[in-house]
């Protein structure tokens, strides 16, 4: 009785790790042909700045419809390229997409998000700058993410390719700050021009006593140690209002806008006036 249970169960463990096995392949299949078949988009979420109030730069995410699995989200495709030659080809066609967009926009900066794999590629910084060079962008308008990961997969180098990157003129924000192993300690001597508060956090204000705790502390050091602060994932009033009091630099989330396709950003960006010098997060972050 238990033996032939205990044989089902592998029998079913190994069917449903053939399956996924089968899923990864195909999504990865179907990512290869997915810039030549047009079925890429990216979307851009606007960035506020809490004191004037105003949209000051972009987010881009990508978005994948594929014919054959319909609407993918980068959370599911992004892993998979990631696990293969993909995401390099992705971050690319990303980065020029991007690139094109900001020149719609004056004034306003684009935060392109960037894996460890293609962080840690040897031409890496050089090949972006070529890039924005011959975009005519200004290396201060473009913002790299990255993760806590692509700092401690490899600290030495990675330090180096952050000093590089701002060297070169660029901003760099660390994405989803606390939902990894990183402190305010440890990424203190970081080239980083912000972080990115994780939404998890976002979702607990108004909601349980220490995610206000958490978010006020973070964000008055990050503060203290001169860097910007961006609440992720902003979707309530009450959320809005908690994150103005904490003194975070800049807000993102659904409650100011939800991504948007490259048209509507370029008509959100030109409707508001372009903003002032300084409305980047990493710019005059101190005081
Ligand atoms: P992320 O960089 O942390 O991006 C923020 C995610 O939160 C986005 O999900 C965005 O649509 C979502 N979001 C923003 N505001 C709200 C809100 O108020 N409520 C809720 N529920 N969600 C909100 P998305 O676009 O699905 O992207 C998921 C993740 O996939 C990104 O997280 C990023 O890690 C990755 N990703 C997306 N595009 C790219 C890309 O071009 N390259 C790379 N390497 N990763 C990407
Ligand atoms: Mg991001
Ligand atoms: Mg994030
Ligand atoms: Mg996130």
């Amino acid at each position: 009785e238990a033996k032939r249970g205990g044989r089902s169960q592998v029998r079913l463990f190994d069917r449903s790790m053939d399956e996924s096995a089968r899923f990864r392949h195909s999504i990865e299949a179907g990512l290869r042909q997915a810039i030549a078949k047009r079925e890429l988009e990216v979307v851009y979420q606007p960035i506020i700045a809490r004191e004037a109030a105003e949209v000051v730069g972009f987010e881009a995410l990508l978005r994948w419809n594929s014919a054959e699995h319909g609407e993918i989200p980068p959370s599911v495709f992004i892993p998979i390229a990631e696990e293969s030659n993909l995401i390099h080809d992705l971050g690319e066609w990303v980065t020029a997409e991007a690139l094109a967009e900001c020149r719609r926009w004056p004034g306003h900066f684009v935060s392109i998000n960037v894996s460890a794999r293609q962080f840690r590629r040897q031409d890496f910084v050089d090949a972006l700058a070529a890039r924005v060079a011959a975009a005519s962008i200004s290396p201060d308008r473009v913002q790299i993410e990255i993760t806590e990961t692509v700092i401690f997969d490899d600290d030495a180098r990675a330090a180096e390719t952050l000093r590089r990157l701002r060297h070169a003129g660029f901003r760099v924000a660390l994405d989803d700050f606390g939902t990894g192993y990183s402190s305010l300690f440890n990424i203190r001597n970081y080239a980083l021009d912000c972080l990115k508060i994780d939404k998890s956090f976002i979702d607990g204000l108004g909601r349980e006593v220490e995610a206000a705790a958490i978010v006020n502390s973070v964000t008055h050091l990050a503060r203290s140690l001169g860097m910007g602060v961006v609440a992720e994932g902003v979707e309530t009033e009450t959320q809005n209002q908690a994150l103005r009091l904490a003194g975070c630099s800049h807000l993102q989330g659904f409650y100011y806008g939800h991504p948007a396709d490259a048209d509507a950003t370029a008509a959100l960006a030109l409707a508001g006036e372009a903003p002032a010098q300084g409305g980047h997060p990493g710019a005059g972050a101190v005081g």
